[in-house]
């Protein structure tokens, strides 16, 4: 029996696994880099290193089973020479080598035949030979991606026009970058899927999310599509988890198109911000899946018990030091509603620092988001 799990990272993700913890009686050893860092205060022992310190990851091991993720931006060479010596992650890094390039994770979704915006590295582009033979053609807008470490939209840039696109390259002079179309969506989706030890995949209800300036804001669940297009999301997610071996949660992000195309966005290998619904909304909340498949479980039901749910983050908007204890009273107060606050020692204008989720019975979901985000931003 696997009771005790490392897990590298200690942010909001790694401290939503608490409660699941408890339940399943395991217990979370942290690896991150500040004493500040939300999953601190639930950790039965922290090792206090960087993301990417495979040393401390050694160290890591020596006190745990198994070693999941809330944070993909690693050492994977480092940590092989962990996996050869014995140490178990899950999910493998086999699986986490295609996906932590977003270049390489474009390059194996086409190569498994999934839809992706068209996409090109700039190397190509910049190279004579294999840009002429590779080069998508694109018009403007078009979207310069950070191949690495981008997150909450940090290293994505939507570029208007040469100019933009000029003094962009500049800044980001020394970064390997991807560019690609712009997708003029019509709406965003995201699946949430788990696979277990056995390969046993199960998804949850495919949600809509609203992203603005690249930061995701808020998610309806389930999304108010077809049950073809739900089928689509769900089916690219057993492909992809089954292809990858995934032991653990993954996150899947899509865009569905005015004509009812949908193109992979982004895969995320661990829980994602577009699955905090399932705390409150689902039979197992994504942070008990990753556990349940981690430590070799059977996984729970995905099922939703509710009509709907909706989650707002709650965003900084300015930098203070405020624990905003009244604001969070307020959304508290609202009928059906959850309210996470991460414990972060600074609020920076668009760092997550909470969520909000309202259980909906016939409210509509865009109302209730409006209410909370009136409370929190103030209208
Ligand atoms: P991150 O890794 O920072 O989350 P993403 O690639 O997911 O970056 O991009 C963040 C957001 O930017 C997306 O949710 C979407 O709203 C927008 N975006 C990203 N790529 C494109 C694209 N090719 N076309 C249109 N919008 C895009």
């Amino acid at each position: 029996m696997i009771k005790r799990v490392g897990v590298i990272g200690g942010g909001q993700l790694a401290w939503m696994m608490a409660g699941a913890a408890d339940k399943l009686g395991v217990e979370l050893m942290v690896q991150t880099p500040s004493h500040d860092d939300p999953a601190v205060s639930i950790a039965a022992d922290v090792v206090l290193a960087a993301i990417d310190d495979a040393t401390a990851t050694a160290q890591l091991a020596t006190q745990c089973d198994v070693i999941t993720f809330e944070n993909e931006f690693v050492d994977l060479e480092a940590l092989a020479l962990l996996a050869n010596q014995g140490v178990c992650f899950r999910p493998s890094l086999e699986a986490l080598k295609p996906l932590l390039d977003k270049y390489h994770q474009r390059c194996y979704l086409r190569d498994l035949g999934l839809p992706t915006p068209q996409f090109v590295a700039l190397e190509e582009v910049r190279s004579q030979e294999s840009g002429v033979r590779s080069q998508p053609s694109f018009s403007f807008p078009v979207v310069l991606k950070t191949r690495r470490h981008g997150y909450d939209g940090q290293g994505t840039f939507i570029v208007k026009n040469a100019q933009e696109l000029d003094s962009t390259l500049k800044r980001l002079r020394g970064c390997a970058l991807l560019l690609e179309e712009f997708v003029p969506f019509e709406r965003e989706l995201a699946a949430i899927a788990a696979r277990s030890t056995t390969g046993e995949v199960v998804v949850y209800p495919i949600v809509e999310t609203q992203q603005e300036k690249q930061v995701c804001r808020r998610v309806f669940a389930p999304a108010d599509v077809s049950a073809a297009i739900a089928a689509e999301v769900e089916a690219i997610a057993h492909t992809l988890l089954n292809s990858l071996n995934v032991v653990g949660v993954f996150g899947i992000e899509c865009f569905l198109t005015a004509d009812g195309k949908v193109l992979v966005n982004e895969i995320a290998p661990r829980t994602h911000n577009s699955g905090h619904f399932t705390l409150d909304a689902c039979e197992t909340s994504q942070f008990e899946q990753q556990l349940r498949a981690v430590c070799g479980l059977p996984l729970g039901s995905p099922a939703m018990h509710v009509l709907g749910a909706v989650m707002v983050n709650l965003l900084g908007y300015e930098d203070s030091h405020s624990d905003y204890l009244e604001k969070r009273q307020q959304l508290a107060a609202m009928p059906h509603a959850h309210v996470y606050w991460y414990g972060k020692a600074e609020s920076r204008l668009g760092r997550k620092l909470g969520h909000a989720t309202v259980l909906l019975e016939e409210q509509s979901g865009q109302k209730v988001a409006s209410a909370i985000e009136a409370i929190w931003y103030g209208s």
